[in-house]
């Protein structure tokens, strides 16, 4: 006899697999489809916030202190002598640098052990389909969902370093307008408290990214070091190097009917993608996985009447999600077009707005804490 799912998830990144796990909490009968790894393992590191912490805690997948660093520090600097700096009131840490593959093997023992889930080589029937494929999501695209993308003309460069000095678990980025555009460089403490090791996130115009990718190890290295005016020391290039195009990518509707009647919903980047400047995007796919068991969940109380591909849960969902993103969404957006125009007199405001900014501590406390949810 055929198994039967309660909801189907297509896609198991860590959105897909949170989400999974989530659900199965829930006494839901889940099927997850996976797909085979092409790469062999993510040499990024996601800055997460407490709020992602809390649900990954909840599913006992949070990594270990070595792989989950907390930040106690954070200096940004602009292209002008523009600088803001925050520091941690608490020994938490204002965010903290998780290491990706760390994480997943967490995700994948605990999906191993949840009855509830099963895996899957090819979509299921179920009452609802959760699509979690990623921003270039196949099952998007054949439902035909009306998405924007606005492309940046950025590319992320990503690859692991050592320092000669341990980080202080000190975060840094700098904003950097140079000939060939804009360039942001991100380095985040990886390895722990003692650590010496920074997870590079370097978004550059698409011709300079691929020469980066091309340059020998020591070039890299070097390059990387001016860019970071040598503030992280010097610098040994230990992972091979990954890069992804940029761009904001919006589903105009989230939840909607297939053919046979079973609803769907899109969750992650399936959903919205952002630059990954602020550190951003996963945090909201880890809130849409949390708000929609948090939404199905109103089936244990007064809404038990409703199935879980009911619409007007799921609108509930979606209305709840689009107003949690917009904030961030504007702010990533509106921070890479203000850094990346070409006008003096826009980088005289935007470093004068940066130094400003960095005297007025109560907006700054304010920001922080609104960051760290
Ligand atoms: C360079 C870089 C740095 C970043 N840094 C941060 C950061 O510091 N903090 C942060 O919060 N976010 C960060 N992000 C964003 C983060 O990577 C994404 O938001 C996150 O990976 C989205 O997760 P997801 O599960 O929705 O999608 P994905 O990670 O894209 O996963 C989708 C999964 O679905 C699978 N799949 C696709 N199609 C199918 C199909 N048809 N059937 C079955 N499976 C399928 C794929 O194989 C994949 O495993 C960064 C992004 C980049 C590019």
């Amino acid at each position: 006899m055929s198994q039967t799912f309660d909801i189907c998830i297509r896609g198991d990144g860590i959105v897909g697999r949170t989400l999974a796990l989530l659900l199965a909490r829930q006494h839901l009968q889940v099927g997850l489809v996976t797909q085979p790894r092409t790469v062999k393992a993510d040499v990024r590191a996601y800055s997460l916030n407490s709020a992602s912490r809390d649900v990954l805690s909840q599913l006992r997948c949070w990594p270990d202190p070595l792989h989950a660093t907390p930040v106690l520090e954070m200096q940004v600097w602009g292209d002008d002598g523009g600088s803001v700096h925050f520091e941690s009131p608490n020994p938490d840490g204002l965010t903290w640098i998780v290491d990706v593959p760390a994480l997943e093997g967490h995700l994948g023992d605990a999906l191993r052990y949840q009855h509830n889930i099963t895996l899957l080589d090819a979509p299921h029937a179920a009452q609802l389909t959760v699509i979690c494929e990623g921003r270039l999501s196949q099952s998007r695209q054949d439902l035909q969902v009306e998405t924007e993308v606005l492309p940046y003309q950025q590319t992320a460069v990503a690859a692991r370093v050592r320092s000669t000095a341990v980080h202080g678990q000190k975060a840094m980025q700098w904003f950097a307008h140079q000939a060939r555009g804009l360039e942001i460089l991100a380095l985040l403490p990886l390895g722990g408290a003692k650590g010496d090791t920074y997870g590079v996130v370097w978004s550059l115009a698409p011709a300079r990214a691929q020469e980066v990718m091309a340059q020998s190890s020591k070039d890299f290295t070097s390059a990387l070091q001016d860019a970071s005016h040598l503030m992280a020391g010097s610098l040994e290039l230990i992972s091979e190097r990954a890069c992804w195009p940029l761009q904001l990518t919006h589903a105009k509707q989230w939840t909607g009917l297939f053919a046979d009647g079973s609803a769907w919903v899109l969750a992650g980047d399936a959903a919205h993608s952002i630059h990954p400047l602020a550190g951003l995007g996963l945090n909201l796919g880890i809130a849409d996985a949390a708000q929609l068991t948090h939404v199905l969940q109103a089936r244990q109380g007064n809404d038990f009447w409703r199935s879980v591909g009911d619409r007007q849960l799921l609108r509930r969902y979606e209305r709840a999600r689009k107003a949690g993103i917009l904030p961030a969404w504007i702010a990533c957006d509106g921070l890479q077009r203000l850094f990346d125009h070409p006008q003096s007199s826009v980088q005289a405001i935007r470093n004068w707005g940066m130094n400003s900014f960095d005297t007025l501590a109560p907006l700054k406390k304010w920001t922080m804490q609104q960051a760290m949810r």
